[in-house]
């Protein structure tokens, strides 16, 4: 994802910009380009049609420098700059719990170079008593290092998708494949992987080795056998691909499905019977006869339960459920009615409202509310009043060309630091939709944290709290909260709370889901798209919807448009 290499480097001038004490507008429009590309994922499409301008907050002068970088793989300026900081500095700033105040601080009081030095000082205690250093700050730096650390050792489910996707493209059009699977944790949808596994039925394994092996997608071969090979995909990623035949195809993709915890409770439960489960079938181990093998519904059925949906085999009673045939009905992508929360031009999304209301009728949704940010929120471009009046009269235009389709006026408003809303009740009432979102004051106390949600839950205008723990894959973890108190207010006011479908958010992640789920807590599965092209991450909120046992009624943007209206306060 170039958008993401850009965004980072353009993160990181204007951190250095700070460092040397330049104009404080120069850096702000580095941080607001590095925002605004997080969301751009087809980045060389803008520069191929020479549209990078049309990015919100990219001028002429940053245009330039993202086509250097797609071109050569570096930008001038950037390396130039990086020559006037000491290198220790630029690794600590990687931390995202660090500033660039502090990693100076580090860097020249301490002498600390590296992310491995900076740990060693913060288990040893000897950060403390540096200016402005307390323990929380020390706590804070340890998160940001582990963040940093998982973020290099694992995937984001969409790259992962994307990357497999292209490799059963590529093999797919083989004759001699009968059928290609994605298995392993990908196939249970977790939320980051860290390989991928690939599952095909063929008669020739070796062809099918050698195309796999050939394709465009890598860029190391680590292991090539006959029926399995491992590769390296140009971006790292290891890519093991396994060759089965027809008949024991619903072993194996059980087997390399996982989970383990799921597979140990399946072969205990097998063993009990007198059978044994491997890759291969069920056998019985007196006879050495096979049992089931051929779909995985098949060995199901056999151990005596309901088929259980890949995103639910994580041992955690999907077992016990299946045996009382008590599995819910899972949410499904076709469920879904309509999105909540889209950002148009208006604040800082790419196209107009007319655009994200066709692509969302293309999907056969019903609705949409174009979500943009509020007034507080600048570097995002939140509206002004004045903005909100012409944003207004514009859906109300559009809705009276459109047919069966409707657009919702709706904004995602900031939760201030004491929980108090950006626009006032009067302006709330305006709205068909109110989404409440945390946006700074990270670092309070959990219990100032969790005041914020729960008195914008208890706003009378409030429908939704959006990414309510507003983690950020490899940048940032959950803020602290008392989840028993947030699912509690929700419930209570008959607020729901988001799945966010953006891939490194989310939020909330799946064991959450499953526990407010648990006190009786409403969802809603949006979005946050900035492009109609994200519209598509839906399938990925569905997932960690699956993930954490909803059904349909479990998830109010299910609702038909009239149903909807009766949910919203
Ligand atoms: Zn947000
Ligand atoms: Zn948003």
């Amino acid at each position: 994802m170039k958008n993401l290499e850009i965004s980072r480097i353009f993160h990181s001038i204007a951190q250095i910009l700070e460092i040397k004490g330049e104009n404080i507008f120069r850096i702000r429009a580095y941080e607001r380009a590095a925002l605004a590309l997080e969301g751009i994922d087809n980045i060389e499409d803008y520069a191929n049609e020479d549209k990078l301008t049309d990015i919100p907050g990219i001028g002429q002068d940053l245009a330039a420098k993202i086509k250097e970088y797609l071109s050569s793989g570096k930008i001038s300026y950037f390396e130039d700059l990086k020559e006037e900081i000491p290198e220790g500095i630029l690794e600590l700033l990687k931390v995202p719990s660090i500033g660039p105040k502090t990693a100076k601080l580090l860097y020249e009081k301490l002498k600390i170079k590296n992310i491995s030095m900076l740990e060693k000082f913060a288990k040893e205690g000897k950060l403390l008593g540096l200016e402005g250093v307390k323990e929380k700050t020390v706590e804070n730096i340890l998160k940001g290092i582990a963040i940093v650390k998982r973020g290099s050792e694992r995937l984001d489910i969409a790259s992962a998708c994307e990357i497999a996707d292209r490799f059963i493209k590529e093999l797919n059009s083989l004759k001699e494949v009968k059928r290609i699977e994605v298995a392993g944790s990908l196939r249970r949808m977790k939320e980051t992987v860290k390989d991928i596994d690939i599952l095909a039925i063929s008669g020739k394994p070796q062809k099918v080795m050698d195309a796999f092996c050939g394709c465009g997608e890598v860029k190391e071969i680590t292991a090539k056998g006959i029926t399995k090979s491992s590769v390296l995909s140009k971006d790292g990623t290891q890519v093991d691909l396994r060759v089965v035949k027809a008949d024991s195809f619903g072993a194996a993709l059980m087997y390399f499905t996982g989970s383990k915890s799921h597979n140990i409770k399946l072969r205990t439960l097998a063993v009990r019977k007198g059978w044994k489960i491997n890759e291969y079938g069920v056998f019985s181990v007196k006879t050495k006869k096979c049992l089931a093998s051929k779909t995985e519904e098949e060995i199901y059925d056999l151990l005596g339960m309901r088929y259980i949906e890949p995103e639910l085999r994580e041992d955690t009673g999907e077992i016990e459920a299946a045996l009382k045939n008590k599995l819910p009905k899972l949410i499904q992508l076709n469920d879904i009615k309509g999105d909540l929360h889209v950002h148009s031009n208006y604040s800082d999304g790419k196209n107009t409202i007319a655009e994200i209301a066709q692509a969302c009728k293309s999907k056969g949704y019903e609705y949409v509310a174009v979500s943009d940010h509020s007034e507080a929120l600048k570097v995002a471009g939140g509206l002004s009043l004045s903005d909100l009046k012409r944003k207004k009269n514009e859906i109300d235009k559009l809705n009276k060309k459109m047919k069966n389709f409707v657009i919702f006026y709706g904004s995602e408003i900031e939760i201030d630091s004491s929980g108090n809303l950006d626009y006032n009740n009067a302006i709330l009432q305006e709205f068909d939709f109110v989404i409440a979102a945390i946006h700074s004051g990270f670092k309070q106390s959990k219990e100032q944290l969790t005041r914020r949600i729960v008195k914008a839950c208890r706003n009378p205008n409030v429908d939704i709290i959006a990414h309510p723990t507003g983690r950020l894959w490899g940048t940032r973890d959950s803020y602290e909260l008392d989840f028993e108190e947030v699912f509690k207010a929700a419930k209570d006011t008959n607020t729901a709370l988001e799945i966010n479908g953006f891939p490194n958010r989310l939020d909330l992640a799946d064991t959450l889901i499953r526990a407010a789920k648990e006190k009786g807590v409403k969802f809603a599965i949006d979005t946050d798209s900035h492009m109609t092209e994200h519209l598509d991450y839906m399938k990925f909120g569905v997932a960690m919807a699956r993930r954490g046992w909803l059904q349909k009624e479990d998830v109010v943007n299910t609702l038909s448009l009239k149903q909807i209206l009766k949910f919203k306060k």
